[in-house]
């Protein structure tokens, strides 16, 4: 299956939104991106900072992209900016793609004990999860019945992995506001799911120590043993942010090649 790639077509014909979090072409929200612009959506994007402009700026430009904004998620007035700007250009939108997490990487090793301080702990949990109701309140005001939002998160939420420690914390959160959004917005014909990706070689990989080593143990221990596929993550935002995901809200779907479900891997001697 290594070099299937999904076929295109006009899932998003028609739909406008906004992905944020691309910082190179190998984040998963341009995995995402691109697969939504085959699919016929019409995208604006995000950068944070100056310095990610220049990688972001062709990327956007070679799906068509008009519309690309700066937007450090922990500046209010950049986050309004943002959806102001949609709502002159586009009057509203149909889905928003949340792919933003940082955490101090001194603290995502060892001791979560030991290492978490207070100051990282709240910056943690700013960036990598209330951003997420952040950007959701402000995308569910310029959306109509039918719109749809999708977020990243890891099972570092869910269960104790090496090294990841607060971000776990915060995955954790992310999760529970995915369902308190749904919640809220669902009576409003919107849909709000978190896809669990298996670990990717991406930058906020790079951040997590032995981060390489949950990509080549996630493979090892997968049901299907194989690497979790960009193809794969992509196809899930698809069907979440496409009409295929009508009465899906709430959720998180694993896309890890079935790492989520082993206890122990086949081969321990279970006594
Ligand atoms: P990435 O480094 O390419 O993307 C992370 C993005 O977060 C970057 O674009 C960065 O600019 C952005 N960001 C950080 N702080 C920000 C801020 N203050 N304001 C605005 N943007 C900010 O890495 P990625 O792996 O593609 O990460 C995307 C999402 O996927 C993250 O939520 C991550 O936790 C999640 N995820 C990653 C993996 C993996 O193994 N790589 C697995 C599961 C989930």
């Amino acid at each position: 299956m290594s070099d299937w790639t999904l076929p295109k077509g006009d899932l998003m014909a028609g739909k406008r939104g906004i992905v944020m979090g691309v910082a190179n072409d190998k984040s998963i929200a341009w995995g995402i991106a691109s697969q939504l612009a085959a699919q016929g959506a019409e995208i604006a994007f995000t950068f944070q900072g100056e310095a990610l402009e220049k990688r972001v700026r062709p990327l956007a430009e070679s799906v068509g992209s008009q519309i690309l904004l700066e937007c450090d998620v922990t500046n209010d007035a950049q986050l309004d900016a943002v959806f102001d700007r949609l709502k002159t250009v586009w009057g509203g939108i149909d889905f928003l793609v949340h792919a933003i997490a940082f955490s101090d990487k001194n603290e995502l090793k060892g001791s979560f004990v030991e290492n978490t301080t207070r100051e990282n702990f709240l910056r943690t949990m700013d960036i990598s999860a209330f951003s997420w109701v952040a950007c959701g309140k402000r995308a569910a005001a310029l959306m109509k019945p039918g719109g749809s939002m999708v977020t990243l998160t890891y099972l570092g939420a869910e269960r104790v992995l090496p090294s990841y420690n607060v971000m776990g914390v915060a995955k954790a959160a992310l999760e529970a506001c995915t369902r308190y959004m749904a919640r809220d917005l669902g009576p409003s014909g919107l849909r709000v799911n978190a896809i669990s990706a298996g670990p990717m070689r991406t930058l906020a990989l790079a951040g997590i120590q032995g981060g390489r080593g949950l990509v080549s143990t996630g493979r090892e221990w997968s049901l299907m043993k194989e690497d979790t596929s960009m193809e794969g993550i992509a196809g899930c935002a698809l069907w979440l942010l496409s009409d295929l995901g009508r009465s899906t809200t709430g959720e998180v779907v694993h896309v890890d090649a079935g790492f989520h479900v082993v206890g122990l891997p086949e081969g321990v001697d279970a006594g």
